[in-house]
């Protein structure tokens, strides 16, 4: 119970990497408020696996502005407070940076960086007047290294890591601690699309040889909104195998 009585909000939640987050949350004692643009099976999936568990969906789209703040609004008057905050809503739209068009770039960036922006700056006023908080950003190896045909997202994933560390440096005084988790290649529905071919070629770059799982994601992030992180912040904390060590 590392998380116990605390209300943590997930973005990106009824998926992948988010849906394991929100339920080891849920496991550890957390009220767990989470959003993405669609539900699917998500609330079914919580009610049976974490029976007790107190969770709530909103259906947001978290570069959106107006409906980030309300949404935040909504859950601090319900509440009375937000402890963590987990950016995790992400997308890709892959393609040479050459013949990428402004649209893919615009999208990627909106979603994964701008989203995460708007969401902190609706949770970092009250977190300072609580004098604590969390805020946890989902970022990735290639925000660190690169990626070819993926100029978009890795651009955003940097930018999650520029935007860490700034408000870690804004905030630390206060009490409130921003950390950054940057996941290796994990086992989800984004990296569905890939080829056995493409797989092997990734494994094989991986020191401990194998793809991870959303769990092995979601117990860091566990860790990092906890008491035991409590001298931690401005980390980007790698999560990858040994990729990009
Ligand atoms: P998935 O595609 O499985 O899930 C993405 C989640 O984000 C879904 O819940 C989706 O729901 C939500 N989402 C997407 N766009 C928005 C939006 N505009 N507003 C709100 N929610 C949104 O991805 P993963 O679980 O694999 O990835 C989660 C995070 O981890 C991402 O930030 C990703 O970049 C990062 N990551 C993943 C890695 C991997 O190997 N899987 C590696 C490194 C980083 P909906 O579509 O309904 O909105």
């Amino acid at each position: 119970m590392l998380v116990e009585g605390k209300v943590a909000v997930v973005t990106g939640g009824s998926r992948g990497i988010g849906r394991q987050i929100v339920e080891t949350f849920l496991r550890h004692g957390a009220i767990v408020h989470y959003m993405s643009r669609n539900a699917g099976d998500s609330m079914e999936y919580f009610r049976t696996a974490v029976p007790e568990g107190d969770v709530t969906f909103h259906a947001l789209d978290v570069a959106d502005e107006g409906a980030v703040n309300a949404v935040f609004e909504q859950i601090m008057t319900a509440r009375g407070r937000i402890d963590v905050l987990i950016n995790n809503a992400g997308i890709t739209r892959d393609g040479l940076m050459m013949r990428m068009s402004l649209e893919d770039w615009q999208a990627v960036l909106n979603i994964n960086l701008t989203g995460a922006f708007l969401c902190s700056r609706a949770v970092a006023r009250q977190m300072i007047k609580n004098r604590g908080g969390s805020i946890i950003n989902i970022t990735s190896v290639v925000g660190k290294i690169g990626n070819g045909g993926q100029a978009n997202y890795a651009s955003s994933k940097a930018g999650l890591i520029g935007l860490t560390k700034s408000m870690a440096r804004e905030v630390g005084s206060r009490g409130v601690r921003v950390n950054a988790i940057a996941p290796g290649f994990i086992e989800t529905e984004m990296t569905d699309t890939l080829n056995a071919q493409q797989r092997d070629a990734l494994v094989s770059q991986i020191p401990m040889g194998r793809i991870g799982s959303a769990g092995e994601v979601a117990s860091v992030c566990l860790f990092l909104a906890s008491e035991m992180a409590s001298y931690i912040t401005g980390e980007i904390m790698t999560v990858g195998g040994g990729l990009a060590m």
